[in-house]
């Protein structure tokens, strides 16, 4: 079984497979024992439990996936690594291996016919993602698998740090509200960028996502909620007032009333809104004629 857990080992294993990290595709491998058994426990997979993993890679982390679930599926981009995978994942019957595009992969599809269900089930993601696409990763799996029970992922410390983020500080933003808006975000570990072969220039964070149960908006109102966020952080400066007016292209006096109605200030800025606030603004203005559904 091929040693993945030491810079000599992966240089190996790489040197053996004539394979070469490629940069644009976000390959750098975790080599730390301790910090994979962290991420795989803290996905709390049981026995009977389906696991999705996004880029593999060489297969450190689908090892200890597959040792704890009932089922893997490892999906990947970069076909030159079937054999080492294979090799890697040798002995873990309950594991498979798709070379796909994940964000052009209707993830609960690919388990249906990997583990020939009649319908979904739930399953759990856990991965080490591509750093380049994490937000469209996370919004694919928030947004589009229904039956998702939770998402335990690395990506840059950076990222992680904006879910994070509270009302009021630099940080928060679009990327902290619209995920807050899906999921309920716990932070897991962070991970020196020391911890991976090639050694990447960022450090790196591991966050666990679990979908919220009930939407709190109609699907006619998140189209707004998207639109008032898109508008309200491309002019982080303006106040609420201003660019709510501009969105709806209707007085400011009539902007103001609805904003005294829910009991919100002019003057406030985008950062100084909280979830809630967001939710209770969405709802108050989605009643004004509009054409954005
Ligand atoms: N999980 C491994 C490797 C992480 S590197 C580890 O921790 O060691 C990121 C992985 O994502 C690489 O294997 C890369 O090939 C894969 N990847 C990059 N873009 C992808 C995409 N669009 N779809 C699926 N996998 C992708």
């Amino acid at each position: 079984m091929p040693v993945l857990s030491s810079v000599k080992g992966v240089q190996d294993i790489m040197q053996r497979y004539d394979l070469h990290a490629r940069k644009g595709l976000g390959q750098n491998f975790l080599i730390d024992q301790n910090i994979l058994t962290r991420i795989a426990d803290s996905a709390e997979i049981n026995k009977d439990e389906y696991v999705v993993e996004i880029g593999p890679g060489l297969g450190a982390l689908s090892r200890e996936l597959a040792a704890r679930g009932r089922g893997l599926l490892c999906i990947d981009i970069d076909e030159r690594l079937k054999t080492v995978l294979e090799e890697t994942l040798a002995g873990y019957e309950n594991s498979r291996i798709l070379f796909r595009d994940i964000l052009k992969t209707d993830i609960e599809s690919a388990l249906i016919d990997a583990f020939h269900w009649k319908e979904i089930v739930s399953y759990k993601v856990c991965a080490n993602i591509p750093y380049n696409i994490t937000t469209p990763i996370i919004f694919k799996l928030l947004e589009s698998c229904s039956h998702l029970q939770s998402a335990t992922l690395m990506m840059q410390k950076e990222v992680a740090e904006r879910i994070l983020a509270h009302p009021g500080s630099k940080d928060y933003g679009r990327l902290t509200i619209a995920t807050a808006y899906y999921a309920k975000v716990e932070h897991v570990i962070n991970v020196s960028r020391n911890c991976f072969y090639p050694r990447p220039e960022v450090d790196s964070t591991v966050l666990r996502f679990i979908p919220l149960q009930k939407k709190m908006l109609s699907p006619e109102e998140e189209i707004i909620f998207k639109r008032i966020l898109n508008i309200f952080f491309q002019q982080r400066r303006k106040t609420i007032l201003n660019s709510l007016t501009n969105l709806f292209q209707i007085d400011k006096s009539t902007v103001e009333e609805k904003l005294q109605t829910i009991d919100l200030a002019p003057n406030l800025r985008p950062e100084n809104l909280a979830l809630q606030d967001y939710i209770i603004l969405v709802r108050a203005f989605s009643q004004i004629p509009h054409k954005f559904c």
